[in-house]
């Protein structure tokens, strides 16, 4: 053992911090990152094959969601939660290509690991892939294709493309449908450029109907009714009053006692209480609003009253329903009954209670704002509304994020492996050595379409040579049919995508490879003095990990 000064060895970390150095290192954050991709490398395309989850309570999640299922899986190891934050980014920035990503970056960091063992330094590495990147989003450059908000077809087969997989199959061109109609209402122009913002969209899930029955409200849903059997049931031209102050008696703050020594004085203060509750009712009443839709708690007394007063109401309002009802009808949510004018009411041409798999739901349609939808989603059970709300929020990103940036590639493994090639061709052009890393992703390309024939159960040799083939002799777009096994144009095959999800995923999974690249030492002092062996010394006597790296 070096390091010793006078004969003591020095230690600088706390006894049972782990450490490892250099290319122990770097294997093990390769391997942890690889594993994660090999995890979710089967679920690929739509002919990939599902995963089970089940969590700590014993509730079973099939999904094929990459994203999903790295959520919940219980990932330890640092360099491999950091592949799952990148396909959470992913997710986040375009709701679809996780699972390309996370097997991308993997492919990545095994033909790095090769350089590695051929004393390449990760500098170079890193550098080759920066390179090979920056080239990539040249070339898909002049691959994409503009599409425009209104080339309904095109963005149908954009948002069937997302579907795909997703265990919502059934329903495909229903959703799609939905999808493309919701993106389209809600779709702003804001400083000349296309604005979707998703949570514009509002969706009510409800079992008990096929997705089929599924349906875009143009308006709001919610998924409550109302609270009192004596109030009106349907009510045109609606003047509502958002508030996010409950319509109860005040609870007071200190405890008070209150003795009541005779039944004039009960009576008394009830009647008290009900003059109150009236009052606010009264209020309520003299604004012009004819619905109250409340955050907060109705008394019993006050339902009463506001029935009488033919008050339309709901009680305990979800915090962001009421948000977003305040932009669909340009409602002013009220906390004080004492200043309510009419200005802060909304409007909308028709509230009205109806039923929807068995439960009570409110309709607001005819809002002042014609940019507000709501999307009911159906389904047989539980399960399977999961899915389809999975599948409908996942191709609604997708489709928004085709209308805000107007532009789309093909798919089915056609840009990767057109890529592949004319990155070869870059790499040929180049003298360093960063030519070998710019020629090892290229080649990391290759297991997309790679992993699309392997799931559809097809020679992935074959299909890779018959994919070049045809891509040497100029069809940009050839790709992989995953049901019939040929290789086709997958432009006409309608498998078309957004430009973003490839750059957002190439861009990831070599920022993501650099970083793990990069890491030549993992010190790690989880350990408390708490979990170590009975004379406070980690089991084995000596800090894991070895103790000769400790030295210095
Ligand atoms: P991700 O989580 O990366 O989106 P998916 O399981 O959705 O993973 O698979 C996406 C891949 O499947 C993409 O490369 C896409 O082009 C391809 N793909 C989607 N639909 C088809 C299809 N009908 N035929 C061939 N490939 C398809
Ligand atoms: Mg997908």
């Amino acid at each position: 053992m070096a390091g010793q000064l006078g004969g003591q060895p020095i230690f600088i970390l706390r006894e049972g911090a782990e450490r490892s150095r250099g290319r122990e290192a770097q294997n093990s954050n390769i391997m942890a990152a690889r594993a994660v991709a090999n995890a979710v490398r089967t679920t690929l395309g739509p002919k990939g094959m599902d995963k089970m989850l089940v969590d700590s309570m014993g509730d079973i999640i099939i999904t094929n969601d990459g994203a999903h299922i790295l959520r919940d899986m219980d990932i330890e190891h640092p360099a491999a939660k950091m592949l799952v934050e990148v396909t959470k980014t992913q997710d986040d920035e375009v709701g679809d290509g996780t699972t390309t990503v996370a097997v991308f970056t993997g492919e990545l960091l095994k033909k790095a690991e090769e350089m590695l063992n051929q004393q390449i330094h990760p500098t170079i590495i890193a550098e080759g892939y920066k390179m090979a990147l920056d080239k990539s989003k040249e070339i898909l450059k002049t691959m994409v294709k503009n599409v425009s908000e209104d080339d309904t077809e095109l963005l149908l087969k954009v948002a069937s493309t997302a579907i795909t997989g997703k265990g919502a199959e059934g329903g495909r061109d229903k959703l799609a449908e939905l999808s493309v109609s919701a993106v389209r209402s809600v779709v702003e122009t804001v400083d000349g450029e296309k604005k979707v913002n998703g949570s514009d969209i509002k969706i009510e899930k409800k079992t008990g109907a096929s997705v089929d029955k599924s349906e875009l409200i143009e308006g709001m849903v919610v998924n409550r009714g109302r609270v009192h059997d004596n109030m009106p049931k349907r009510l045109e031209n609606a003047k509502i009053l958002l508030l996010n102050i409950p319509v109860e008696m005040k609870k007071t703050e200190v405890d008070a006692e209150i003795n009541i020594t005779s039944p004039d004085q009960l009576k008394l203060f009830l009647d008290q209480e009900e003059k109150m509750l009236k009052d606010k009712v009264d209020k309520i009443a003299s604004s012009g609003a004819n619905v109250v839709f409340c955050q907060k708690g109705i008394d019993d007394m006050a339902q009463h009253f506001l029935a009488k007063a033919g008050i339309y109401a709901i009680r305990r309002f979800l915090k962001s329903d009421i948000e977003k009802m305040a932009r669909a009808t340009g409602a002013s949510i009220i906390n004080n009954l004492n200043d309510i004018s009419e200005s802060d009411l909304g409007s909308a041409g028709l509230v009205e209670e109806r039923k929807v798999g068995g439960e009570e739901t409110t309709y607001v349609t005819g809002c002042k704002n014609p940019k507000a939808v709501s999307v009911i989603l159906r389904g047989g059970t539980d399960h399977v509304v999961e899915n389809v709300e999975t599948a409908f929020e996942d191709s609604t990103r997708v489709v928004a994020v085709v209308v805000e940036d107007g532009e789309v590639l093909a798919g089915g493994g056609s840009p990767e492996v057109e890529l592949s090639l004319r990155l070869k061709e870059y790499a040929a052009t180049l003298k360093g050595r960063e030519q070998l890393a710019v020629m090892a992703f290229a080649d990391a390309l290759e297991i997309i379409p790679r992993t699309l024939a392997e799931n559809a159960g097809l020679d992935p040799i074959d299909k890779l040579v018959e994919l070049r083939s045809q891509h040497e002799r100029g069809m940009k777009t050839a790709g992989l049919n995953v049901y019939t096994g040929d290789v086709v144009d997958m432009w006409e095959e309608g498998v078309v995508e957004p430009v973003r999800i490839k750059t957002q995923a190439l861009n990831s999974a070599v920022e993501s490879s650099v970083m793990i690249l990069r890491i030549d030492d993992v010190i790690s002092s989880t350990r408390s003095a708490g979990e170590m062996g009975p004379e406070g010394m980690p089991p084995g006597g000596m800090p894991p990990g070895g103790m000769p790296d400790m030295d210095f």
